[in-house]
């Protein structure tokens, strides 16, 4: 059975507690170990597609099509894994779970109880994720010690650590330590606190993660402190991690104390080499002097930067390959409505239009996508960002002036963007996503092919409008290339412009198959179409 490692976070969220996991990940696997990671969310939604991304990040979707936490984005970034639906679960699907048996009968009369039926629960999701070949599951509890939703996991986890026995488990816990300006020291009560509430639900951590601002200081004293109140073993279970300026250097800082060494010894797991040379080289030049490339993501959601983390990732890795930083502003589309496109974007080097659904914003989007047909800007759309252009298109271009999709226009004389399933649609709205995997065959002398260097790929969806082929002839008469289709299916996958410097948009979303390492060809075109625009921009 594969060796278990709970983390779980207190006094605040937004610790990093996904970093932290993500991180402790990819430092066992640096080490030879076969590594799996679930993230289990304690509140009440079946999945977080129905949630707006402006309260709680973007929706992650897995290869198989399920809609996740964004967490399971840095999973895959930090471990290069592709995880499946195993990876993340709800009190929601538990409790689906659990009252669908009810309801078949399963329970045999049985009075359904928080404990035992909803815990076992948990725990069977739990344990569906050890393997013959894997060595550690990490499972990352969401949300804050204390939270009422968050009970019923605890206690699963305190069940599960008695049944995994001594040396077969570790629980990290993850905490913040505040700095007092006016006392010019770190205050180390309350992790002390929020370790006595772990205590009282029967829980003892074996590790304290203290997560600090950028440049704070966490003495041998304070280390001591924390281990002696906090009952570790030792001050080195104490491990400091700061702010970084870079997300990808926590693996390092954690390293550096140790972490990874700790946790192998203390489960017992061969202490293979480590060599972190090619992930501190890429550390070493994101934190170099490197020149600037200027993107805009013209989306909706911009008050939460988290709403598009994993195209910002993508956008980052692309640059980084060009050997760049990326700045990148997330700009509301509602102000193309107001402010003329050349006043907002004439700063940008080049234009992402990211996913979305719904109509705020929309005439904003496609005043984006003409802005950077008319003006020749570096533009990459993605999923609603290829059906904005695809309208503006059958607009200005074909003279289609009411073109619309059905989303935002059901009655449009020209649906250029069109539902499959109406019928089916009117039923239950979630039957009808095309959701993860998906084939798309690129044509030959396509700008897209020439990127992915293969005719055959496969890329993950989350849509349920698609490019209406009555209008495919027109459009390509018209000069529009469709350079990627899906051939069962007969779906339109990407488009792009010839005498365009970069004009390609895409029906799904590479921002979910990036890696720090391997940046995705549709985002490495796009950055350096973009940093090609830089002395362009700057003439304007
Ligand atoms: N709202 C559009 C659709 O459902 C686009 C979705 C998206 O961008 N993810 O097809």
């Amino acid at each position: 059975m594969s060796k278990y490692i709970f983390v779980t976070g207190g006094v605040v969220s937004s610790l990093g507690k996904g970093i932290c996991a993500a991180s402790l990940g990819r430092l066992l696997i640096e080490r030879g170990l076969r590594v799996t990671i679930q993230k289990l969310d304690p509140y009440i939604n079946v999945d977080p597609g129905t949630m707006n991304p402006a309260q709680h990040g973007e929706v992650f979707v897995t290869q198989d099509g399920c809609e996740t936490d964004l967490d399971i984005g840095h999973y895959e970034r930090f471990l290069d894994v592709d995880f499946d639906h195993n990876c993340n679960y709800t009190s929601g699907k538990i409790y689906s779970s659990i009252i669908a048996k009810e309801r078949r009968g399963e329970f045999l009369g049985a009075t359904i109880q928080v404990v035992p039926h909803v815990t076992s629960e948990i725990k069977n999701c739990m344990k569906s994720a050890s393997r013959e070949d894997i060595d550690v599951v990490i499972i990352e509890i969401g949300g804050t010690v204390g939270d009422i939703e968050g009970l019923a996991f605890l206690e699963a986890i305190r069940q599960f650590e008695r049944e995994l026995k001594v040396g077969n488990y570790l629980h990290i816990h993850c905490t913040l330590v505040p700095y007092l300006e006016s006392a010019g020291e770190v205050k180390t009560k309350p992790t002390q606190h929020s370790v006595k509430e772990l205590t009282s639900l029967g829980l003892n951590p074996d590790i304290i993660v203290c997560r600090t601002g950028k440049n704070i200081e966490l003495s041998d004293h304070n280390k001591r402190k924390i281990a002696m109140f906090c009952n570790l073993d030792e001050p080195e279970c104490v491990i400091h991690n700061p702010d970084c300026s870079s997300i990808y250097e926590v693996p390092l800082v954690l390293n550096r104390q140790g972490l990874d060494h700790i946790v192998c010894q203390k489960l017992g797991l061969p202490l293979g080499n480590i060599n972190l040379s090619n992930w501190k080289n890429m550390v070493d030049t994101i934190n170099s002097d490197l020149p600037t490339v200027n993107i805009a993501i013209v989306g909706k959601y911009t008050e939460v930067p988290d709403s598009y983390i994993s195209v910002t990732e993508a956008i980052k890795h692309a640059a980084l390959k060009n050997r760049y930083k990326a700045h990148i502003d997330i700009i509301s589309s509602e102000d193309l409505e107001v402010m003329p496109a050349k006043d907002i974007l004439k700063n940008y080097n080049g234009i992402v239009v990211p996913g979305g659904f719904g109509s705020r914003g929309i005439e904003g989007k496609i005043l984006t996508a003409k802005y950077c047909r008319e003006n020749k800007v570096p533009y990459l759309g993605l999923c609603l960002g290829m059906q904005v252009a695809v309208i503006e298109f059958a607009r200005d271009v074909m003279g289609l002036k009411d073109a619309n999709s059905t989303e935002f226009d059901p009655n449009t004389a020209n649906p250029v963007i069109h539902i499959m399933n109406e019928q089916k649609f009117i039923q239950d709205k979630g039957a009808t996503m095309r959701l993860g995997n998906y084939k798309c065959h690129l044509l030959d002398g396509t700008l897209a092919r020439r990127l992915y260097g293969m005719p055959n790929i496969i890329e993950r969806h989350r849509h349920r409008y698609e490019f209406n082929n009555n209008y495919a002839d027109s459009f390509v008469k018209n000069g529009l290339t469709i350079s990627g289709i899906n051939d069962d299916k007969n779906l339109v996958e990407i488009i792009e412009y010839k005498d365009h410097p970069f004009f390609v948009a895409s029906q799904f979303h590479p921002e979910f198959k990036s890696r720090p390492y391997k940046p995705h060809p549709l985002f490495v075109g796009f950055v350096t179409q973009a940093i090609g625009n830089i002395k362009k921009t700057k003439i304007n």
